[in-house]
């Protein structure tokens, strides 16, 4: 069957690759691939900047954001040929760390996590593979290949969580909240927001093209600018990435307020900044800075929840790209109007 591919840490090397079915020992419940979608970290391990592969391997097949359909489940797993299935792109570390060991895999502290398509595991380009049914969530038949969004939701699912967690240190009752970054996770970070009731903002530089109006559709408020308002927010979802906007949104944050970092930006560019006056800004402001990466099952199945409650035309509209697999090259151009870039394998029905 076919595969996407890449030798890591190696520039060029992704191909379409012939491989052999999925091994029995890879779990009992066989899977068909339906659509796959493509974000930063797949464009950053076929650049050569980061992969590894499968112990024992030179290549990693790639890809993590999956949705299948089941082909074979054994008898009382939960899963009956037909289902939708969306993988948990991260298992368990072995040992296992005290997080892995209660099934908290997003939250591991030893490193020693693999992930389909990135760590050591290979991915979901390919025509088929097998899991374990413990390691995927079923979608719902009515989100049909939307179903591919819930991988990606899920992050920014545990992205919101985890600012309620922190806010709930003290009173907490975020009204505003400011989303930076309109690509697929800032966009998904927005709609959630504002399915939680709060006024959303969203900051991107682009002017023209979808994202605008996807924002505003959302019914939140879209700025080029974040000098246009002044407005403080009480929770800050952040989705480039880049450092001085990074540092910019703390000046914008209400006191109490909590910002989630969950972008990575590849860039060598170097800024300068005041590292006295962010310490002062976050002090004086009982203000919380934080990372978040992954998601856990309960992120998921918010995820799950999220897309279902949202409007269906608006998700069509997140998904600006359906590639074959054969044009898989095409699926890894970065184009200025696209949003999420999907690979299809042509079996959705
Ligand atoms: C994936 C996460 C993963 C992270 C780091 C992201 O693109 O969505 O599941 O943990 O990359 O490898
Ligand atoms: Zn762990």
């Amino acid at each position: 069957m076919r595969a996407l591919t890449v030798k890591p840490l190696t520039p060029g090397s992704a191909e379409l690759s012939e491989i052999p079915e999925p091994d029995p020992s890879e779990g009992s419940v066989l899977v068909e691939a339906v659509a796959v979608g493509v974000d930063g970290t797949d464009q950053e391990i076929i650049g050569g900047a980061y992969g590894w592969a499968p112990p024992g391997k030179d290549r990693l097949v790639l890809g993590h954001e999956s949705l299948g359909r089941v082909l074979e489940a054994p008898e009382g797993s939960g899963l009956a040929t037909g289902d939708l299935v969306v993988a948990f792109v991260r298992h368990p570390d072995p040992v296992p760390c005290e997080n892995c060991a209660v099934d908290e895999w997003d939250m591991c502290r030893n490193a020693m996590y693999t992930e389909h398509g990135i760590k050591e595991r290979d991915g979901f380009i390919r025509e088929r593979y097998r899991l374990e049914p413990e390691r995927v969530v079923k979608a719902d038949p009515a989100l049909g290949f939307l179903a591919v969004l819930v991988e990606p939701t899920s992050v920014v699912a545990k992205a919101w969580d985890h600012v309620e967690r922190i806010g709930s240190r003290a009173e907490f009752r975020p009204r505003r909240a400011l989303v930076t970054g309109a690509g697929p996770i800032g966009l998904l970070a927005a709609m959630i927001g504002v399915q939680k009731g709060l006024e959303v903002h969203v900051l991107d530089r682009v002017t023209e093209g979808p994202k605008p109006a996807l924002v505003k559709d959302l019914g939140a408020a879209y700025h080029a600018d974040l000098e246009e308002t002044d407005v403080m927010f009480d929770a800050v979802i952040e989705c480039t990435g880049v450092g001085p906007l990074v540092f910019h949104a703390i000046e914008h944050t209400a006191p109490g307020g909590v910002i989630c970092l969950t972008g990575i930006a590849s860039s060598d560019r170097k800024v300068p900044l005041d590292a006295s006056a962010i310490n002062k800004e976050l002090v004086l402001n009982n203000a919380v800075l934080f990372g978040s990466v992954n998601a856990g099952r309960r992120h998921y199945e918010q995820a799950a929840a999220a897309l279902a409650a949202a409007e269906r035309g608006w998700l069509e509209r997140l998904v600006t790209a359906r590639v074959p697999l054969d044009r898989w090259l095409e699926a890894l151009e970065r184009r200025p109007d696209d949003v999420k870039t999907v690979i299809d394998f042509g079996t959705a029905s």
